[in-house]
């Protein structure tokens, strides 16, 4: 079997689940607000994960709430505005504009700008700066993602940054597919709200975080016990709190290995492929700025679902677009925003690297790629 749908989804580290599998025995018993020594235990194994978190992105560990993952941070960081308007672009996460486009600020929906992109997948730094300048009596914030999750492309995040500081907006960022990827620190690239999730990089699903500076001044998203200092309520998920912290220490430890890993796995598969059928695909995404582990690869005339179900057959997993966009029939609406026809999108495929890719997985999968394409061309000519 060869996975190469990290992106959609990565399996749990084997020394994250050893460091969760004692929190679900009955001497660790105890809810984290409890006084006993039980419950004080919990509440130190949470406060541990906190600082871990807080390494791995540059924050301070009273900076990070958990939450239930990347869908539920995308939601809850805009509580804390104080106007109505959220530049953001049309390739963000359905997570980002789905929630935004239902909200209110101050009993008045959000109003949302589209700062424009290239075709590269990054974000176009005049037209934002430009939609800064124009909106910025009612702007509330910036949001723009650290990673795209379907080409890879990293964003400017530090000019982006640089730009919000300037003018004074608070800036969010959905690195749900870059945590884990690619060094992220948020006070260096001024960053207010950041929003991550476990299942990217090593820890179970339904776990992430949210991290909120300093500088904002914060509102609950979920009310009920006081947890997470009294924006999150609700018990806290200790074992998932446990994974996530090991996962965020691996990453931030092994990050450089990783990074120099997947380019190289990269660079290989590139280039086989280009052995087996030189002209007949192409790499979408950004050229010079990338996160190496995701692989947006278009081959015209080989329908994208066709190839997925053929690789499936001979148990390899890859995905068309994000998992989100591949279970619809929809064009995905990243390909559609850099531009592509919807006949190139819907012959783009995502391959996506974890820890424990080899060279080999990448070869055969070229192999496969080749083999099984040139097959669908002769079927449907
Ligand atoms: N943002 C991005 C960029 C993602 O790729 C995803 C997951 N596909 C999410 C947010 C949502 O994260 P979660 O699955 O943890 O809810």
């Amino acid at each position: 079997m060869i996975y190469l749908d990290h992106a959609a989804s990565t399996n749990v580290l084997p020394s994250v689940l050893e460091a969760m599998i004692p929190w679900y025995r009955p001497e660790r018993v105890g809810n984290p607000s409890s006084i006993h020594t039980q419950g004080v235990n919990a509440r130190r194994a949470i406060d541990i994960a906190r600082e871990q978190v807080a390494r791995m992105i540059g924050a301070d560990a009273s900076e990070i709430f958990f939450t239930s993952g990347g869908t539920e941070s995308n939601n809850a960081w805009f509580r804390c505005l104080s106007k109505s308007v959220v530049i953001t672009d049309v390739l963000e996460h359905h997570s980002i504009s789905e929630p935004l486009k239902n909200a209110c600020v101050s009993s008045s929906s959000i109003v949302m700008k589209y700062a424009m992109v290239w075709p590269d997948g990054s974000v176009n730094l005049d037209s934002l700066e430009q939609l800064i300048v124009e909106n910025k009596e009612n702007l509330g914030a910036v949001s723009i993602m650290w990673v795209n999750n379907e080409l890879g492309t990293v964003n400017p995040i530090k000019d982006i940054g640089a730009l919000c500081k300037k003018h004074n907006i608070p800036f969010h960022s959905d690195a749900v597919a870059a945590a884990g990827h690619v060094k992220i620190d948020v006070h260096d690239c001024n960053v207010d709200f950041l929003s991550i999730s476990g299942h990217k990089f090593g820890a179970p699903q339904g776990v992430g975080a949210l991290y909120i500076s300093h500088r904002i001044q914060k509102q609950p998203w979920v009310y009920g016990g006081g947890q997470e200092n009294g924006l999150r309520g609700g018990t806290e998920n200790v074992p998932g709190i446990v994974g996530i912290g090991e996962a965020a220490e691996l990453a931030t430890d092994y990050l450089p290995q990783n990074h120099a890993k997947w380019e190289r796995l990269r660079s290989a598969f590139i280039s086989e492929l280009n052995n087996l059928m030189c002209n007949e695909f192409r790499i979408n995404g950004s050229k010079d700025h990338y996160s190496p582990n995701v692989i947006s690869l278009t081959i015209p005339g080989v329908n994208s679902e066709s190839l997925l179900l053929l690789l499936d057959r001979q148990d390899i997993y890859l995905s068309a677009g994000s998992a989100c966009s591949a279970s619809s029939a929809m064009v995905s609406h990243v390909l559609q925003g850099i531009g592509m026809t919807d006949a190139d999108a819907a012959c783009t495929v995502r391959i996506s690297m974890g820890f424990d890719t080899t060279e080999s997985d990448m070869l055969q999968t070229a192999h496969c790629i080749m083999a099984t394409a040139h097959k669908l061309k002769a079927m449907y000519p």
